[in-house]
């Protein structure tokens, strides 16, 4: 099938509420725009410069996500025009971005990256590290950042269950952050091109699907 095809596709299969984020790595700009022609605004890349020459040349109302694993140094690059930083995973890294947010004059949203997987090598924080950074009074001095919710990965692994019982324990987090009144939760990023379904029907808002829109890529980032 064709890219609008793919997009039309799985958003006939997902509730309107739910925010699909085109992630688009490693694809040339005439892909995306294919894309963007059937209508998809928002896309996701892993690599800084990546996005940056991609914003460069692409249509402006593109909401850019950033998705990787974001290195301090770099936040800058993206700080002036990035929609949603995906993968947050330490104070230090929220507090470079409110520097940068703050050169741009803007807020920057954000989410938590929270690990959930079974693996040793995926980035992200334990549940108690983000239910910290949540409650530190340090957070509220910066202004120009805006913490919307989490984003995790599962497990690599062909058990759907494993990955259900990751998803519920997300979800399971996010509710208890709800009802202590710590945050209101806007998003919550989980699933990809295999298990998007499942990740909606576990309560995610926004799934980031690569593959199953564009294709595989050449090589697996
Ligand atoms: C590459 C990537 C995806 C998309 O993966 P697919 O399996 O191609 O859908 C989603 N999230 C992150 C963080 C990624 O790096």
């Amino acid at each position: 099938m064709s890219i609008p095809e793919n997009i039309k596709y799985i958003k006939s299969e997902i509730p309107a509420n739910v925010t699909l984020v085109a992630v688009s790595k490693t694809k040339p700009n005439e892909m995306l725009m294919e894309a963007y022609e059937a209508g998809q605004r928002d896309f996701g890349e892993n690599y800084v410069q990546e996005l940056v020459d991609k914003h460069e040349l692409l249509p402006k109302d593109i909401h850019w996500h950033f998705i990787g694993h974001l290195q301090s140094n770099k936040v800058k690059y993206i700080a002036p025009f990035v929609y949603l930083i995906h993968g947050v995973d330490s104070f230090s890294l929220l507090k470079e971005i409110n520097k940068q947010a703050l050169k741009n004059n803007r807020i920057i949203d954000c989410l938590l990256q929270i690990y959930i997987a079974q693996e040793e090598t995926k980035f992200g924080l334990s549940f108690e590290e983000a239910r910290d950074i949540l409650n530190s009074k340090e957070l509220k001095d910066l202004k120009n950042i805006s913490i919307k919710g989490f984003m995790a990965m599962a497990s690599n692994t062909n058990s759907e269950r494993q990955i259900k019982k990751e998803f519920q324990s997300l979800k399971s987090f996010s509710d208890q952050i709800t009802n202590d009144k710590i945050l209101e939760i806007k998003h919550l990023s989980f699933g990809m091109s295999s298990d998007y379904l499942l990740a909606i029907q576990e309560g995610s808002t926004m799934i980031r699907v690569g593959s199953s829109i564009f294709g595989e890529r050449d090589y697996n980032l």
